[in-house]
């Protein structure tokens, strides 16, 4: 009974539009006017939710005017949202539209619809994984954004203003701000746009690159991100554990260079990852969890990332297949997280150590363990 009152009065809730916000701010001499509604306050700032579903941490001095709008908050409609990608691409750019994306592109239509059919088994994937594991994942309310460039000067060009110098290195990303996944198209012409779909031999001459495999990982791994985002398992720009997030996108990366598929699934034994885990234990002895859990930097930082992404894997892998239930119920406490509402870091060792046992040092002997038996 209880039940069905508070079901009611969130139903209640939910029928009821929001007021929207208008913000005015300035940023790098730029004045920018916005309508939206304001997800979270706090005295350093706020985060506006645009309908675009952009999301606009804007600090307190920034603002130069906010006050209630007269229009309700609503989400773009799907067709209104494919306007304003395009309105973001190059000229002439395409959009293919599949159940639960929109991809927008400026290179042949065969690569992006090999990358659209790679996104919904992905989908699939995570979807089935995580609802078999009893979490109740939120559906999307519009349709989620991937931009796929022709090459990756026009790739580069897109993401400098927010990934500045380290857009020239990177071979995709996911945008807190945007929402989108982006990435250029790594056949380099390999499917001339004359054709509709990539041919098997296309798929399979990539697949034999170890180049092209560690791309196409990326580009998996920056889709789980906005999958993990979209679906509810964390909030975009709250402060879960950089660990997480990225040993979680890690878990669904795996390629499958034998299947022009291209991604194997979920859960399998990364190579590099083990890899590089294994050659780091051999250097040094030293303990890395307790900082692993708090130190997000050293997961930034070029001199260290690798090594850290790699134990972020290991950590993720030994949680996931050993104490899986502790495993979820740690998430679900990390999913309702919000932004702005950022714990000490001595708060998330205690938040991990509720859910995985006091001892750490026991904990990562474990993980080393395990990870001493794998064979990739
Ligand atoms: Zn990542």
């Amino acid at each position: 009974m209880l039940r069905s009152i508070s079901l009611f009065v969130l139903l209640l809730a939910t029928a009821c539009p929001l007021r929207a916000d208008d913000v005015s701010f300035e940023r790098d001499g730029q004045r920018i006017d916005l309508k939206g509604e304001v997800i979270a306050t706090h005295e350093a700032g706020i985060v506006l939710h645009t309908p675009d579903n952009k999301l606009w941490p804007i600090q307190q001095e920034e603002i130069v005017n906010r006050q209630k709008s007269t229009g309700e908050f609503q989400l773009q409609t799907k067709e209104q949202l494919i306007e304003t990608v395009l309105s973001e691409m190059p000229q002439g750019s395409q959009v293919i539209e599949t159940t639960h994306y929109i991809v927008a592109y400026n290179t042949s239509r065969a690569y992006a619809q090999w990358v659209a059919g790679m996104l919904e088994r992905l989908h699939r994937g995570f979807t089935s994984y995580w609802s078999q594991r009893g979490i109740d994942l939120k559906n999307p309310e519009q349709p989620m954004v991937a931009l796929v460039f022709d090459d990756r000067t026009s790739f580069a060009n897109y993401g400098k203003a927010e990934l500045g110098e380290a857009a020239n290195s990177v071979i995709g990303f996911y945008s807190m701000h945007t929402n989108y996944v982006v990435m250029f198209d790594l056949t380099g012409g390999a499917g001339d746009s004359s054709r509709r779909t990539l041919g098997t031999r296309d798929i399979q001459r990539l697949m034999s690159r170890p180049d092209f495999q560690w791309s196409l990982a990326t580009i998996v791994h920056e889709a789980t991100h906005q999958l993990a985002f979209n679906a509810g398992l964390q909030q975009r720009f709250a402060d879960v554990p950089l660990w997480f997030s990225e040993g979680l996108a890690i878990y669904f990366e795996t390629p499958d260079v034998s299947s022009s598929r291209g991604w194997r699934g979920i859960g399998q034994i990364s190579a590099p990852r083990l890899q590089q885990f294994q050659k780091a234990a051999g250097q040094s002895g030293q303990t890395f969890l307790p900082d692993l859990l708090t130190n997000d930097d050293s997961l930034r930082k070029a001199a260290t990332a690798m090594d850290r992404y790699a134990q972020a894997w290991a950590v993720t892998y030994y949680l996931q297949k050993r104490m899986p239930e502790k495993y979820d119920a740690y998430l679900r406490e990390l999913s309702q997280i919000e932004p702005l509402n950022d714990p000490p870091q001595a708060e998330r060792v205690r938040m991990f150590q509720r859910h995985f046992g006091a001892d750490l040092t026991q904990l990562e002997n474990e993980i080393r363990q395990m990870m001493q038996g794998l064979r990739p």
